[in-house]
């Protein structure tokens, strides 16, 4: 394994390497640095969590100019969201407090007004989502002539989320000869087409098969019903502790609600979705990485840019209907080599997406049982809920009672049952029923009583002989039943003779 020392970065540099606390390089920045600072094109394809923001932010900070007062940008990194690009502006600051860059980072869902004065004033550096960025050179407050170097980062997102024009918009508009560097967590059709375009002679670099999760990380499914998921969510976290979780849902509603029910359970929860503003999104993620809060539901479109270290684990609440979304959130746990697990509850409705996510990672993901957890119980109580819910909107008092009682019995025989089979297993005797111990009684006395207290013997049907049910008619009689001639002569014996 290379230490940084020897991928050809400066003194300062690598002085900023230890401020970072990095002490070795990982694969992707060991194969990146050195490609970089010789002026290559790079597309690389790496895991999320590989440390893909180092391996461009070190080796293109150290080569950069300085812009001057009212000039540059001449390095500009295009990512998805705005947690990326304050992810990635964080790292930059920390090296530009050794290179002198002047960064500046654009985001949409903030004020127009500091971000153009930052870029009148000149920078070095410029770090933007592409919708902002558009829109400040559609007024003219940047121009992109001087940029010498374009990263392109979570370009696969950047597809998916529709940035694809608008990215395309900005490279052209990067006039100066430059070296490109795209950065893809996977590499499918779509992001080499658009690389092909872009980019120069490029060398690949670790590219990570489509489908390639991060090894470090222990997936498990449980199986169980829509309706069960709160309990078995609840059961989870009550089982495996809840220091440092985050949990994905489908939807930004389902993510508020799922975050109000963690909260109600006693643990430290909030939502993270794009209906919050920039302010609550920073608020959440910076309590959440202070471990002021403890849980965190978010959704897809915001998972890549949770960057907080030590995640316990990840919960999918909702699994994903993108097979790859799948790939990113898992890598939210288990980031930069350390261990992590990410677990699954899926629903019957969900086999379609399972399948397509096994096949994706081309293997199939284990089931795991939560320790203490009643499936059982607990779908029998989420369908009881859901009832009672429907009875309660039928506004019918009777089919609300009805309802009621019809839980209430079940839980009564739930809980027997559960007591039974608690004293089954601990070797005590029965329950102390009485109905039981009465028809033990009663056959305990059967079997001593006398002869003549045995029941009479049923009579026999006249035609055939074959005895006649209590107070029933005889069965029909078939060929095989009928009486033998002998049997016929001896009864007609009898009747003439009296
Ligand atoms: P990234 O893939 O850039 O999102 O980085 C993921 C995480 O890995 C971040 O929290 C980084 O601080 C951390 N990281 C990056 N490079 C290294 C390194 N060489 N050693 C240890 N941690 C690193």
């Amino acid at each position: 394994m290379s230490d940084f020392s020897s991928l050809g970065l400066s003194p300062k540099v690598l002085q900023a390497v230890r401020n970072l606390g990095y002490e070795t390089p990982t694969p992707v920045q060991s194969e990146t640095i050195p490609l970089v600072l010789a002026g290559k094109d790079v597309i690389a394809g790496a895991q999320t969590g590989t440390g893909k923001t180092a391996a461009f932010c070190l080796p293109c900070m150290d080569k950069l100019g300085h812009a001057g007062k009212h000039c540059g940008p001449l390095m500009l990194v295009v990512t998805p969201t705005r947690e990326l690009a304050d992810q990635i502006g964080a790292v930059c600051a920390e090296v530009a407090k050794l290179t002198k860059h002047k960064v500046t980072t654009v985001v949409g869902g903030v004020s127009y007004n500091p971000q153009r004065e930052a870029l009148r004033r000149g920078t070095d550096v410029l770090i933007a989502t592409p919708g902002r960025l558009e829109d400040l050179m559609g007024q003219e407050s940047v121009g992109l002539d001087q940029v010498g170097v374009v990263v392109l980062d979570e370009a696969d997102r950047m597809v998916d989320m529709g940035f694809l024009p608008a990215v395309k918009r900005i490279v052209a508009a990067c006039t100066a000869p430059h070296q490109t560097l795209l950065f893809s967590a996977t590499i499918d059709d779509a992001v080499q087409k658009f690389a092909d375009g872009a980019l120069h002679h490029p060398v690949s670099v670790a590219i990570a098969r489509k489908g390639e999760t991060a090894q470090t990380v222990d997936q498990y499914l449980v199986r169980i019903s829509h309706a069960a998921k709160p309990s078995a969510l609840k059961a989870l976290l009550q089982s495996r502790g809840a220091k440092r979780v985050i949990v994905f849902a489908r939807t930004r509603h389902r993510a508020d609600s799922c975050a109000r029910r963690i909260s109600k359970m006693g643990f430290k929860a909030e939502a993270l979705h794009s209906d919050k503003s920039q302010n609550q999104r920073r608020r959440a993620l910076d309590a959440f990485a202070k471990g002021k809060v403890n849980v965190l539901v978010a959704t897809d479109v915001l998972a890549r840019g949770i960057d907080v270290d030590q995640v316990d684990y990840v919960v999918n609440y909702d699994i994903p209907t993108q097979p790859e979304d799948y790939i990113h959130r898992i890598g939210r746990t288990g980031r930069a080599g350390a261990t992590g697990c990410a677990i699954s509850l899926v629903c019957p409705e969900n086999a379609k997406e399972l399948r397509d996510i096994e096949a994706l990672i081309k293997r199939s993901i284990p089931e795991m049982t939560i320790p203490g957890f009643d499936v059982e119980a607990a779908e029998s109580d989420a369908a009881d809920r859901s009832a009672q819910l429907a009875a309660r909107r039928s506004k019918d008092p009777e089919v609300e009672a009805a309802v009621k009682d019809l839980s209430a019995q079940k839980r009564k025989q739930r809980k027997k049952k559960a007591q039974a089979e608690a004293r089954s297993k601990a070797g005590a005797p029965a329950a102390k029923n009485p109905s039981a111990k009465k028809k033990r009684a009663k056959q305990a006395s059967a079997a001593q009583a006398p002869a003549q207290t045995a029941k009479p013997a049923k009579k026999k049907d006249k035609r055939s002989g074959v005895p006649k049910p209590a107070g029933g008619k005889a069965p029909a009689v078939t060929k095989d039943m009928r009486p033998g001639r002998a049997h016929r002569a001896a009864v007609e014996r009898q009747r003439r003779r009296g």
